[in-house]
């Protein structure tokens, strides 16, 4: 694409964005959609095509037509320079990690981040020498007094796993930046069609690509996307791992990319229909959703986010166990399991307590996780009533 053309195609609105974004037809016969390129060796015409390495594709490990499609419009829509896949969304965390730190450096996490990230953290990164410390997601720009010299990486996730804090990323990105740390972000929850990483001033974006791109529950992907600044750092970390992706998976990624803001608006819809159902029940003691007036960081989600997602989080008022098992484990329309963003709803009970260190997690009573998927939300709410009232007899 030439400079003019990319200019052009930027000034789409996102849901157009998504439709066009990384599809050159007239490169594959016309076809819409990139084939599956599926290979390890690339063949060079001469020795001296192979010496000077100028080909597109050199190597399956170094990507396809396929994997480098999705690249090309993961980039465009994130507003980056650059960006890489990974098998999940986990090692997208991994590698933008090890793309940021060396041993000697310091790492600040935020103590809200999804807990895998903890685990490569306190486990891999620690090993290898790098200090990890935690910080209060709400630290906003004041995150200038933990930066130390050896500080060459914060991360930040917003709003927090399961917690839904909404954090002052501008604000931190200042402060990290003004002691040349990199900013991560962990953006699964908005994705960059809610949340434009970049621009906020995040320097590496992670998006677990399982969750909304793939939308169907049957993939598993991440994306790290890079500004200008790091795009060099990041593909090169990339290269030294020959963590290429499969053709088909970026293939089923681009397939749900089509369709993701769609399902992406019609999810926050229905997700906060249900919380504001949720937040008068009697049953329910609070609903963790950023959109909410009532959540403590909705100014600054409506300061920087353009919407919301499907995903949220409610306290129960106090209830014995089995009450919330009795709930939980009747419901017919969701189910009960890890991931999200898919088109079934699913919900699962929470306890953050259990592994913050920054700050004290509390909860007056058991905590659910909701994701809302693209059922109709009349019959989402039955089956909640019904829930409901198996919690109150229990
Ligand atoms: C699910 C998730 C991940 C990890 O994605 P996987 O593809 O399941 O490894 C990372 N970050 C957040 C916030 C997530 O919710």
């Amino acid at each position: 694409m030439s400079e003019e053309e990319r200019a052009t195609k930027n000034k789409l609105r996102p849901a157009t964005l998504v439709t066009q974004a990384g599809r050159a037809p007239f490169e594959h016969f016309g076809f819409v959609n990139p084939p599956v390129y599926r290979g390890s060796t690339v063949l060079f015409p001469t020795i001296a095509a192979l010496e000077g390495l100028r080909q597109p594709y050199t190597y399956g490990t170094k990507g396809t037509p396929t994997t480098r499609a999705l690249e090309q419009a993961w980039s465009e829509i994130a507003g980056g320079a650059d960006t890489v896949l990974t098998p999940s969304g986990l090692a997208a965390i991994g590698l933008a990690l090890l793309t940021a730190t060396h041993a000697g450096a310091h790492a600040l996490i935020a103590d809200s981040a999804y807990q895998p990230t903890r685990n490569f953290c306190e486990g891999l990164l620690t090993r290898f020498g790098v200090t990890v410390e935690y910080y209060d997601p709400l630290i906003g720009g004041a995150i200038a007094a933990m930066i130390r010299p050896e500080t060459t990486a914060v991360l930040v996730e917003s709003p927090g796993s399961q917690s839904m804090e909404v954090q002052d990323i501008p604000a931190i990105a200042a402060a990290a930046h003004a002691h040349g740390a990199c900013v991560i972000a962990d953006n699964t929850w908005a994705t960059p069609l809610l949340f434009p990483p970049h621009e906020r001033g995040c320097d590496l974006a992670v998006e677990a690509g399982t969750k909304y791109l793939a939308g169907h529950a049957d993939l598993l992907i991440g994306l790290v996307s890079a500004n200008a600044k790091w795009a060099k750092r990041l593909r090169a970390t990339f290269n030294a791992f020959g963590m290429g992706s499969s053709p088909d998976d970026a293939s089923l990624a681009l397939r749900g990319l089509r369709t993701m803001a769609l399902r992406l608006r019609e999810q926050e819809r229905a997700a906060l229909d249900i919380a504001q159902w949720l937040a008068v029940r009697p049953e329910v003691s609070r609903v963790l959703h950023p959109a909410l007036p009532t959540h403590p960081g909705h100014e600054l989600w409506k300061r920087d986010f353009s919407g919301a997602s499907g995903v949220f989080s409610v306290i129960l008022k106090d209830a014995p166990q089995k009450a919330v098992a009795a709930f939980v484990d009747g419901l017919e329309l969701f189910g009960i399991g890890f991931s999200w963003g898919g088109y079934e709803s699913l919900v699962l009970p929470f306890n953050c307590a259990a592994y913050r260190t920054a700050t004290r997690w509390t909860s007056e009573g058991p905590a659910l996780r909701f994701s809302i998927g693209l059922e109709d939300v009349a019959d989402l709410k039955a089956d909640l009533a019904a829930g409901l009232a198996r919690l109150n007899v229990s």
